[in-house]
């Protein structure tokens, strides 16, 4: 696995995974553009995840929702009141930064300080920061007191009062800009999914438990970006709303938290890389019953989270349904009189109508890449003393499946060679396959195992009958990424032997 972030951001970097977002005016933080390499590797674990969740069940559908959503979504859904992270800005130099990086960026006696300024302790970070928020006055004059440092200028800060700032995108919709005529960019996959919960019922007549599985992009204003591709401010997640009968929402929990966590490890994440935090309860987000953070073992940060996996109760139908005080929510909602929509289904045993409980398993495709990514890398030293990047992708991840090199780049024989089986080859439907003949063999394979093509066929002189050994005509070299194997195999053979590796 990768050791720091550097290695990989360079990676990914130099040979086309990602890129900042309009680097060319200067970059826009917290938006980045995936490459080349970028776009099959993110479209891959999509794939792989769509398969496993709604190819491989019997109780799954997809949805595809728009981004843009009416306002009355986000105000019913909690996200005005409550989307928000604290922040407070630095009078000095008119910085922001969100309370709780600032405080995490601290040196350890800083920290230590602002602890107990407030009558906390610096071991329980989340308790921390919720006094922080708790008693704004009293958490500005801690931060002066202690010294807090502004992580960009490294001066001793003059800190404002914390106060909340909401993270959702707003955007005017139609030409007349008046006072309602705005919607949000969501913030998150899954009110889409809430809203749609009686047209895919209705049209695919679904009976509990089911669920409605998404992925797409999602935007969140954070106030400080950071860690690359990790917190950033247009992101994709991959979404499930599984709905279930009140009262067996437990066990679907447990079900999801397993599947997930071997879904994690099909992909090259172990799970002795990440670890379950069950979300105290004073922590939980306003919605949940209980959530189980997926931390994994970022290089550099350490244990971050890549999914979480909520029991969000029947918080969400309750909230968007209508009529609702006929329906015995379990969930403390608001009042909708908005809403057109009762969202129940007929329970199962009885008939009666009931707004199921969620679970709710949320990943980020961005964090995913990131641990894939990381998992993958493996620096090597070979026999010969020279060290070697590879990507030890598993198969159905790499961004190109097959590179096929022809050894002279203009030798009419041996690319028409070449060119005919990479459109065989292609063909196949397993991926990308490169006709790949921008150097020389040994620079082609050294980007190949940086990049984490599983296999290079390259096409040669012997293969065209005109080499040493005629034995090896109508053959063709093939190298394993892997082991650095090189095996000849025949033409005629080798859509089958690729498809039996790959598969
Ligand atoms: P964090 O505490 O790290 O901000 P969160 O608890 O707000 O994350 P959720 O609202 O649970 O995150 O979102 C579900 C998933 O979406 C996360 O597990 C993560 O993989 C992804 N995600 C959330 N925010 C971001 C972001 N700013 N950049 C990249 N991925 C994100």
């Amino acid at each position: 696995p990768a050791q720091s972030m550097e290695e990989l951001v360079s990676l990914c970097k130099r040979r086309g995974f990602i890129f900042q977002g309009s680097e060319i005016y200067g970059g826009l933080q917290g938006f980045y553009d995936y490459g080349p390499l970028g776009v099959e590797l993110k479209n891959n674990i999509k794939a792989a995840w769509w398969r496993s969740n709604v190819y491989e069940r019997d109780d799954m559908e997809g949805l595809d929702a728009s981004i843009i959503m009416h306002r009355l979504v986000l105000r019913h859904s909690g996200h005005e009141a409550t989307f928000s992270d604290p922040m407070v800005d630095n009078k000095k130099n008119n910085k922001r930064y969100r309370l709780d990086h600032l405080v995490k960026d601290q040196k350890a006696d800083v920290l230590a300080r602002v602890a107990e300024l407030m009558g906390q302790s610096a071991d329980n970070f989340p308790a921390l920061v919720a006094a922080l928020n708790a008693n704004p006055a009293q958490a500005s004059t801690a931060l002066r007191e202690a010294g807090v440092r502004d992580p960009f200028s490294g001066e001793i800060g003059e800190w404002t009062e914390p106060k909340p700032f909401n993270m959702m995108f707003k955007t005017t919709i139609g030409p007349v800009a008046d006072e309602d005529s705005y919607g949000y960019l969501r913030p998150e996959t899954a009110q889409g999914i809430f809203t749609n919960f009686k047209n895919v019922v209705d049209s695919t007549s679904r009976r509990l438990p089911f669920g409605i599985a998404q992925i797409g992009k999602a935007f969140r204003n954070e106030i400080t970006p950071r860690n690359f591709i990790f917190r950033v401010r247009e992101l994709e997640q991959m979404e499930i709303e599984f709905f279930c009968v009140p009262g067996t929402d437990e066990q679907w929990h447990e079900h999801w938290l397993e599947k997930r966590l071997s879904w994690w490890e099909a992909q090259g994440v172990p799970r002795s890389k990440i670890e379950i935090l069950d979300v105290p309860a004073e922590d939980l987000a306003h919605y949940s019953k209980r959530t189980y953070d997926l931390m994994y073992d970022y290089p550099t940060l350490g244990h971050e989270e890549i999914e979480g996996i909520a029991n969000r109760s029947d918080y969400d139908l309750g909230s968007h349904t209508k009529a609702q005080g006929e329906l015995g929510l379990v969930a403390k909602v608001e009042e909708n009189n908005d809403s057109v929509a009762k969202l129940t289904i007929p329970h199962p045993e009885t008939n009666k109508p009931v707004v199921p409980f969620v679970i709710e398993p949320s990943a980020g495709v961005d964090r995913a890449m990131l641990a894939v990514l990381s998992e993958a890398f493996t620096k090597e030293t070979l026999e010969n003393g020279s060290e070697r990047i590879v990507l030890k992708l598993k198969p159905h991840l790499a961004p190109i499946k097959v590179a096929v090199i022809p050894l002279a780049r203009n030798r009419e024989e041996i690319t028409s060679v070449a060119k005919a089986i990479k459109a065989e080859l292609q063909g196949l439907g397993l991926g990308r396959v490169l006709y790949e003949d921008s150097g020389n063999i040994g620079k082609a394979y050294r980007r190949h195992d940086e990049v984490g093509t599983p296999y290079c066929v390259t096409v040669d002189f012997d293969t065209v009958g005109k080499g040493e050994d005629p034995a090896l005509t109508d053959t063709v070299t093939v190298r394993d990424r892997d082991t650095l194997a090189q095996e000849r195999v025949k033409i005629s053979e080798l859509s089958a032997w690729i498809q039996a590796k790959l598969r």
